[in-house]
């Protein structure tokens, strides 16, 4: 990465996402010293005083922004892209996704996290919130050294391999399995919180409601209030997970969860989709922070996550994510800013719903605030973190730049853009894509240890996935592939 100890972006359009809507400022400026923003304002005036940065960027025909938030995400899991989709949900995770997570090594999620990484980076986001399991080897060797910000936790439940051989039935829950991830997800609080000159926080995650039993749930938040963090929890995802909680509690994962008291803005509950109306407004009453995946559900689940029902009924926080690549088959925010907007604006069978606007700001501060990171990041603002973005509006599909009455620049940024118009993006007052390429990882070589190690995993899961003979393996049978 390219460390300066000042740089000067201007004449660039600044979406700074003050104020109410995107704060645009035409042929704007900001000023960076060591890793904060200093001054955001006019080119004209910012000049005056910041003109003799030691690296100076012009951002003409450019867009400058802060940089993406991806408020849930799984990077490890990038490795089986396009092996899992199109399914029945009942059997994505168990007949389709278990074949191939059953052989992720720590060195798999490692390849896999840092391709997952770059994809993303390359396309805007700037902070992970990433869950996943061996997060601490992946926090040291992919998310410390890659020089993105991220909001890190290791998942936490009472899986092992033996604890689901029936989807149709209770999982068998193993006390031992969760204490042993118990103990590692606190580690990772205690150990990489502030890490990467305090790029990197962690959090804690329960995986999800119908993952472990009452007692661990209950401690994992208690333990969590103790360290001060934020609980990220996987919340109603899908009928597999509402039979679960019905054989086990007798009622829906929003009623048992606001039953024991979870439900509070202590929580960034992910997915939420298996839900009624009423059971959403009830988790926006209780200001439970809410991480909408829209693309991932709908192409999993076959279902719209109710985002624009969570803000109609006043939930305070949300932030949009990814989720993962098997499934989604992106980590790219630019795609899911426009597949948010569109799923929304047909459920409700209304075109105003999540306008371009506001996707961006889920996108950035909104999205910051809700994953407890928006007193840092999120704005151009002077006294924030220097998380900074450039796209160049000069190609064909973004074109034309229009001022008035309409700048256009967020509408085509959320439904025309797709990723490649990210010319450089800076974290923390570094530098760490220039020209569109990564001066943090060798790209050639994540690419090419993804490829390797992806190869082995699914030759290694291959008889597995078709013994298991879901709906894609009868397809794969059938030479539809
Ligand atoms: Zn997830």
């Amino acid at each position: 990465m390219e460390k300066y100890e000042s740089i000067l972006i201007k004449n660039g359009i600044l979406l700074t996402m003050q104020g109410e809507g995107v704060g645009s400022i035409i042929d704007g400026a900001v000023a960076i010293e060591g890793s904060d923003i200093v001054a955001v304002g006019k080119t004209a005036d910012v000049v005056k005083e910041y003109g003799s940065a030691e690296h100076i960027i012009d951002a003409k025909g450019k867009a400058v922004l802060p940089g993406f938030i991806d408020g849930h995400i799984h990077t490890g899991l990038s490795l089986v892209r396009g092996e899992a989709q199109d399914v029945p949900e009942i059997e994505w995770m168990l007949k389709t996704m278990a074949p191939f997570t059953s052989y992720l090594t720590p060195d798999h999620s490692i390849k896999g996290s840092r391709v997952g990484v770059l994809e993303a980076l390359k396309a805007g986001t700037t902070t992970f919130g990433e869950i996943g399991g061996n997060m601490t080897p992946v926090a040291e060797q992919v998310f410390v050294p890659s020089g993105v910000r991220a909001n890190l936790a290791d998942t936490i439940n009472q899986i092992g391999p033996e604890s689901r051989p029936d989807p149709r039935k209770p999982y068998i829950f193993f006390e031992d399995i969760g204490e042993a991830k118990f103990k590692s997800g606190v580690e990772l609080v205690e150990k990489y919180n502030g890490k990467g000159d305090g790029r990197v926080s962690a959090i804690l995650s329960p995986h999800g409601a119908d993952m472990m039993d009452k007692e661990l749930l209950l401690r994992v938040k208690e333990n969590a209030k103790e360290l001060g963090v934020l609980a990220h929890i996987h919340v109603a995802q899908g009928g597999r997970e509402e039979l679960q909680m019905k054989m086990r509690y007798g009622m829906t994962t929003i009623k048992f969860l606001d039953s024991i008291g979870y439900l509070d803005d202590q929580l960034i509950a992910a997915h939420c989709h298996q839900t009624e109306d009423s059971e959403v407004e009830q988790l926006a009453k209780r200001g439970v922070r809410y991480a909408s995946c829209p693309a991932s559900i709908g192409l999993i689940d076959g279902i719209t996550p109710p985002l624009g029902l969570f803000l109609q009924a006043g939930g305070k926080h949300a932030t949009i994510g990814s989720d993962q690549a098997p499934g989604n088959g992106h980590h790219n925010m630019l795609v899911e800013m426009k597949v948010a907007a569109l799923l929304n604006k047909s459920r409700h069978r209304d075109p105003t719903v999540l306008p371009s606007w506001k996707m961006m700001r889920l996108a950035t501060i909104e999205g910051a605030h809700a994953i407890g990171l928006g007193d840092k990041i999120g704005s151009l603002e002077v006294g924030k973190k220097a998380d900074v973005i450039l796209l160049d509006l000069k190609v064909p599909h973004m074109t034309p730049i229009i001022y008035r009455p309409v700048l256009n620049v967020a509408p085509n940024i959320v439904y025309s853009a797709r990723g490649d118009e990210v010319t450089d993006v800076i974290v923390n007052g570094s530098v760490i894509v220039k020209d569109k390429q990564c001066l943090t990882m060798d790209e050639v070589k994540v690419i090419e240890d993804a490829q390797i190690v992806a190869t082995e995993i699914c030759e290694g899961a291959a008889d597995g996935f078709l013994e298991a003979d879901g709906w894609l393996a009868r397809e794969v049978k059938r030479g539809l592939y």
